[in-house]
């Protein structure tokens, strides 16, 4: 490792990569993960990735499908742009070996599927396991690449502005080395989202916030973070992190029930209170109505029960959900699945236009991170892997289409107060008691109370964490810890300045939606180094 390259791009998801491989003919690139190329969500992405190709299909439908689904909160002209470059970005990806499943009956040669809220046949696939294939097919590439340096199991600490731009960043070694100041032209943060935050998630361990709360540090505004996307169905149980039930299950006849727990409720199907279309009512409504028999009854999960379907058919279309199941000895064909709520999208985050610029000079957002305005208060499904391609490639073009700035040389990193931490059990705690605090309050259904009673927590744990940060090494531990505080700050502070219910935002004292949709924007003052400057939420302020 050098301690200067032209671009650093922190995350090699779908969005880190397809910004290295765009950039890499043309500038020295240095790709950092903290865990393995490619370990998060991307390589977990099953269904596929949106995009109009067929000359059936429309540009229009698709922008007005997302539209409807971000419940009149998407920027019109983000999601139009986006959208737009679809087609060429699917081009990119099969030019770059991604085998999406064929179909010689189709026109275009491959298969489309369709999703709930698209109009039509327009997601490009690979089997069940979309992202893992293309992240296959890129991390090769990436790998094959002499301009790329690649840095695994090293974790982006902080961002360092210096004279009002970002000059680089701070690196750790996972295995808890000395923390190194990489100087750069260009940072461009892909780390994903914000799972993390809470108890139970879909989403890989490494979805810890990090990028969000970096960027908030260095002074960007960070948007609409309320809009956390929950799936209904992840497995429950103590050995099982993250895994997600396919709501192909209840497309087939899977019923949700009330677990023993429930007392003499206990086997009661009750999907039919809530919705006239039961399990098949969309996604948020399935996972509001868990959440309030959860909450209603003080159960932990509830049941999903496929027992009654054949058996061959169950092993014949859920294989993996069936295997998994059974590795933690349940027997699908025969016992109900334990399932709770999960979350499993960030739909905000650092505020950029499309080309991935964030409000800090030479500093750029792209993938889950990022808050383009595309996903509007509830995400399409497949748009998202769609939205790391096209601004991944956008960021890039932007960085080449520039006069590369001067190298400012960044100042090392300072830890000549700290000392090795005797109780690293507090962190442990900490994270703990800050995603079950998130859980169960500021959840699927939210209301002020819990909101403020959240808020009060997380100020404590943040005023403790930062004590801790202060005082001590840090370890991979508590620098998520740290980001994981932050990110569930804003998260609270989004959600109680948000006084209606809309999209994945359910407040039972604000349940009407207001006429006029406004995204929720919360501005640090001014850059660190500036008179003012104040990266902490206390006082948020909320711009139209
Ligand atoms: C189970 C599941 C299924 C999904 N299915 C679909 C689907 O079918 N279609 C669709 O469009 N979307 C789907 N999504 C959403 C989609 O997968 C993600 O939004 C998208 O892949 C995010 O890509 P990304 O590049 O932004 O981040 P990621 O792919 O999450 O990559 C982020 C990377 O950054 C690294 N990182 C994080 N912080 C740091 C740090 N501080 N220092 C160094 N490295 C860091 C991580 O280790 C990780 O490798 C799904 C998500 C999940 C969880």
């Amino acid at each position: 490792m050098e301690s200067t390259y032209d671009v650093v791009i922190v995350g090699t998801g779908l969005a880190g990569l397809a910004t290295a491989l765009r950039l890499a003919d043309h500038r020295s690139i240095l790709l950092v993960d903290k865990q393995s190329l490619g370990a998060g969500a991307s390589d977990w992405a099953q269904g596929g990735i949106a995009a109009v190709v067929d000359p059936h299909d429309s540009i229009e439908a698709h922008v007005n499908d997302t539209l409807i689904a971000g419940a009149g909160l998407c920027d019109a002209a983000a999601t139009r742009y986006i959208i737009e470059h679809g087609a060429e970005a699917i081009q990119w990806l099969i030019d770059q070996g991604v085998a999406f499943t064929p179909d010689s009956a189709h026109e275009l040669g491959f298969h489309l599927t369709r999703e709930g809220g698209h109009s039509t046949r327009r997601i490009f696939h690979a089997a069940d396991s979309t992202g893992h294939v293309i992240q296959q097919t890129l991390r090769e590439k990436v790998r094959a690449h002499a301009n790329i340096t690649l840095l695994e199991q090293h974790m982006a600490v902080d961002l360092i502005i210096q004279e009002g731009r970002c000059v680089g960043l701070y690196l750790q070694s996972i295995l808890n080395g000395p923390v190194t100041a990489i100087s750069a032209r260009q940072v461009v943060l892909a780390n994903g989202g914000a799972g993390k935050v809470y108890l139970y998630t879909t989403n890989p361990d490494c979805a810890t916030g990090d990028g969000v709360a970096m960027a908030w540090r260095a002074g960007c505004r960070i948007a609409n973070m309320e809009f956390i996307q929950f799936h209904p169905t992840c497995l429950y149980h103590p050995y099982a992190k993250s895994f997600l039930i396919s709501e192909a299950v209840r497309g087939e006849g899977g019923l949700l029930k009330l677990p023993p727990s429930a007392g003499a409720e206990s086997g009661r199907r009750f999907m039919p209170d809530h919705d006239e279309r039961a399990e098949l009512a969309p996604r948020d409504i399935v996972a509001r109505s868990i959440d309030y028999e959860m909450k209603r009854l003080g159960i932990d999960y509830v049941h999903l029960d496929v027992s009654h379907l054949p058996a061959s058919f169950l092993h014949e279309h859920f294989p993996t959900i069936s295997a998994r199941c059974q590795e933690f000895g349940i027997d699908i064909t025969t016992q109900p699945i334990p399932v709770v709520p999960a979350a499993h999208y960030t739909c905000g985050g650092i505020v950029t236009d499309t080309s991935g610029r964030t409000d800090v000079p030479g500093l750029y957002a792209a993938g889950e991170v990022g808050c383009t305005g595309l996903h509007g208060a509830n995400r399409l499904a497949s748009n998202s892997l769609l939205e790391c391609v096209v601004i991944g490639r956008a960021v890039a073009n932007d960085i080449l289409d520039r006069e590369p700035p001067a190298v400012i040389p960044a100042v090392p990193w300072d830890d000549s107060r700290v000392r090795d931490s005797a109780e690293d059990v507090v962190i442990a705690h900490n994270w703990d008691e800050l995603r079950r605090c998130m859980w169960n309050y500021v959840g699927v259904v939210r209301t002020t109370k819990r909101l403020e009673r959240a808020q009060r927590r997380i100020e404590m744990l943040r005023e403790e964490i930062n004590e801790y940060y202060a005082s001590f090494h840090v370890t991979r531990d508590l620098l998520e810890l740290r980001n994981l505080v932050d990110v569930a700050g804003l998260i609270v502070a989004s959600a109680l300045s948000r006084h209606e219910s809309r999209g994945l935002h359910y407040s039972l004292d604000w349940p009407d939606t207001l006429a006029r949709a406004v995204p929720t924007v919360m501005a640090p003052r001014g850059l660190p180094g500036t008179p003012g400057h104040r990266p902490h939420i206390a006082a948020p302020v909320r711009a139209a």
